[in-house]
């Protein structure tokens, strides 16, 4: 039985826990956004996965492109994007994708990036600078994108993990969450995972279809949407994504895109679930 080796020096970042306003939330002089608890300061929600992969090389792949996605990287020190995945189209998942145009200018290559086909519409209409880039009227700096398109049902496996897109609902909108596992060096899911994974990625989520759940299992850690104390049409509330969580019965949890209603510190939550916050890293 020969494999190659797998990926090694895994890491899972927050770049982002914030909701679409972010917090501190503009003109708002509330508790948690006059807080001096950095974990009270939450930029746009996304995530980013840094490793080495089997062939030796370094690998940096983003899940969304927030709108803080230059002050997410400069923090971080990203040098490299190697592949983007999107949720969906919402402005504060997608509305930074302008910045990798620098990671294409570093690394002399385009970027592959991955999404379902409503998603892929939306950046076309918006990046049309990008995406028709000849019919700009000046030639201009712009970013150097491969799309692909992502559907429920099957794997994506690149530089040695394998995404496995799920169906969740944003309200009635569908959109996708992550399952996120490392490969073995034969391309087979590797029987000892490395740091958080299996990990699933579960952002902008008020419900969970019946057909996802069995892709939500034996989970070392769960990401998940826990927007505020009250109830929203679209998000998660407090209630509802500890009671997702609990039937989930991941390893631990990790609760994301949190509005100025919910204190870092101020909010108690069950043992093995935690609210994250910019900058922390699972690995
Ligand atoms: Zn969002
Ligand atoms: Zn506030
Ligand atoms: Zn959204």
């Amino acid at each position: 039985m020969s494999t190659g080796p797998g990926l090694s020096d895994f890491s899972f970042t927050f770049l982002g826990t914030g909701t679409s306003a972010g917090v501190p939330v503009i003109g708002c002089q509330c508790e948690v956004c006059t807080s001096d608890d950095q974990r009270d300061r939450r930029r746009r929600a996304s995530i980013c996965l840094q490793f080495t992969d089997g062939g030796g090389q370094e690998r940096v792949i983003l899940v969304d492109t927030s709108p803080d996605l230059r002050a997410q990287a400069l923090d971080l020190r990203l040098d490299r994007c190697d592949a983007i995945l999107f949720t969906h189209d919402h402005v504060d998942h997608t509305f930074g994708l302008d910045e990798v145009r620098r990671f294409n200018a570093v690394m002399g290559s385009s970027i592959d990036i991955y999404a379902e086909k409503e998603t892929l519409d939306f950046l076309h209409r918006v990046y049309r600078h990008i995406f028709e880039a000849e019919k700009n009227i000046n030639r201009s700096f712009v970013a150097s994108l491969q799309e692909h398109e992502l559907r429920v049902g099957e794997v994506l496996d690149i530089f040695g993990l394998r995404f496995t897109p799920l169906r969740l609902l944003h309200g009635r909108q569908p959109v996708l969450g992550f399952r996120i596992e490392a490969l073995d060096g034969a391309g087979g899911v590797a029987p000892s995972q490395p740091g958080p994974l299996p990990l699933a990625y579960c952002t902008d989520v008020s419900e969970i279809p019946e057909e996802s759940w069995g892709q939500l299992g034996e989970l070392k850690t769960l990401v998940l949407d826990m927007l505020r104390p009250q109830p929203h049409p679209t998000h998660f509330s407090t209630a509802e994504a500890v009671s997702a969580a609990e039937k989930i019965a991941p390893g631990q949890t990790f609760f994301t895109h949190m509005t100025h209603d919910i204190s870092h510190a101020g909010l108690e939550l069950p043992a093995g679930m935690q609210l994250a916050y910019d900058g922390l890293v699972l690995s």
